[in-house]
């Protein structure tokens, strides 16, 4: 595909951890007439938009849809669900920004924080819990920037042990592509957005929340007005949406939930998890072989299947193996932040095969020899 901005890539070429490649189908679907969004266009929409995204979610609940990108609706998680006083588990750059939100909404956090890399420990949730004044929890299903999977089911259920405190995940570079299960976990807010693993355009996200969390909700002063939970509850009970949606996007969105439905969520974990797999089979050998202190950053039995970061011992060839593989024609991800000169990552998440990524990792042995 062409962009009037410079060259497009050939598709399998483009491995950023967000935004993500997009099969034509599901972009050419943005082409048809925009219709108003209070007619019965749109409610057929809506209920098939629903009943593809809580297969994807795993839920019986009715399933948000904000056009806003996923920050807006990680807003929306604390302005709604937190009373006072939240608990912040962060282990990398977008579990903090958690914390950041939290300061912006005027609500009083605690951040426990475990080095990069690491997953959090549910023990340590439950004796932070046990000293009592927290009203909300929050963490990072798939850490984007060091591509750690923290362990949600776990997490959740110390978090059930304790009464009236709420379970918000941020799953957006999960839900899509990571086993999730937003009911039978007793998550209380869950969001993802469009252009991760779910492989949509950017603009949208979607967000489930319990009944406890709404009936929160509905108590709390400061939930602000775009990203008022109980007014896009009341909008979806008609099958619509408080402000104007992009619609557009609405339909690309459809396209991609038929397409998901058709390959089952089942068999898309499995394509991720075979996609890490591979990912982190090739960094041992390649270390073993040509590159020694190459490592995947992530600790073993906490690697994200959507994403992997990379480790390498010299400080500066990150970038150096990132813009050696643009020269060839693909797209990877620089190291995060504070990780940028020693580190690269591949998100291999959305609709991406094996196939694709073994041509990645040849270029990518070529690029370090
Ligand atoms: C990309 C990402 C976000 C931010 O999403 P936006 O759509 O840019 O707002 C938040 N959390 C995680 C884990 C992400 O990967």
């Amino acid at each position: 595909m062409t962009t009037p901005y410079g060259p497009g890539l050939e598709p399998g070429r483009f491995f950023l951890p967000g935004p993500t490649e997009i099969h034509d189908d599901v972009l050419a679907a943005q082409n048809n007439a925009v219709i108003g969004h209070r007619g019965g266009g749109i409610q057929k929409l809506m209920e098939c938009l629903q009943a593809g995204l809580q297969n994807v979610f795993r839920t019986e609940r009715p399933v948000f849809i904000a056009t806003a990108s996923a920050t807006g609706l990680m807003e929306a998680g604390i302005r709604n669900g937190v009373r006072e006083r939240l608990l912040c588990l962060v282990n990398g750059a977008f579990s903090k920004r958690f914390a950041d939100i939290a300061a912006g909404c005027e609500k009083e956090f605690v951040v426990h924080e475990v080095p990069w890399g690491q997953a959090v420990d549910p023990e340590d949730v439950r004796r932070l819990l046990s000293e009592g004044g927290f009203d909300a929890v929050t963490v990072v299903h798939s850490e984007t920037s060091t591509a750690t999977l923290n362990d949600i089911p776990a997490i959740a259920s110390v978090v059930r042990e304790f009464d009236d405190v709420l379970f918000i995940v941020d799953s957006v570079t999960g839900i899509g592509g990571a086993e999730f299960h937003t009911d039978a976990w007793g998550v209380d807010f869950v969001v993802t957005g469009s252009q991760k693993a779910l492989a949509l355009p950017p603009g949208l996200s979607f967000a489930v929340a319990s009944e406890r969390m709404m009936e929160r909700a509905r108590t709390l002063p400061g939930r602000g007005f775009y990203f008022d939970l109980v007014r896009f509850e009341a909008q979806l009970e008609k099958l619509q949406t408080p402000t104007t949606p992009a619609v557009t996007l609405f339909y690309s969105t459809a396209e991609q939930l038929g397409r998901i439905h058709r390959e089952t969520m089942e068999a898309r974990w499995a394509r991720h998890r075979a996609l890490s797999d591979r990912t982190v089979q090739w960094v041992e050998e390649t270390a073993a072989e040509l590159r020694p202190g190459m490592r995947v950053f992530a600790a073993a039995g906490h690697r994200s299947p959507t994403v992997t970061c990379i480790g390498l011992p010299e400080s500066g060839d990150g970038p150096k193996v990132v813009a050696g593989m643009r020269e060839r024609g693909f797209v990877l991800g620089g190291g995060y932040g504070k990780l940028k000169p020693d580190a690269f990552r591949i998100g291999h998440m959305g609709d991406h095969d094996l196939a694709a990524l073994d041509l990645v990792l040849e270029h990518l042995t070529e690029v370090l020899r």
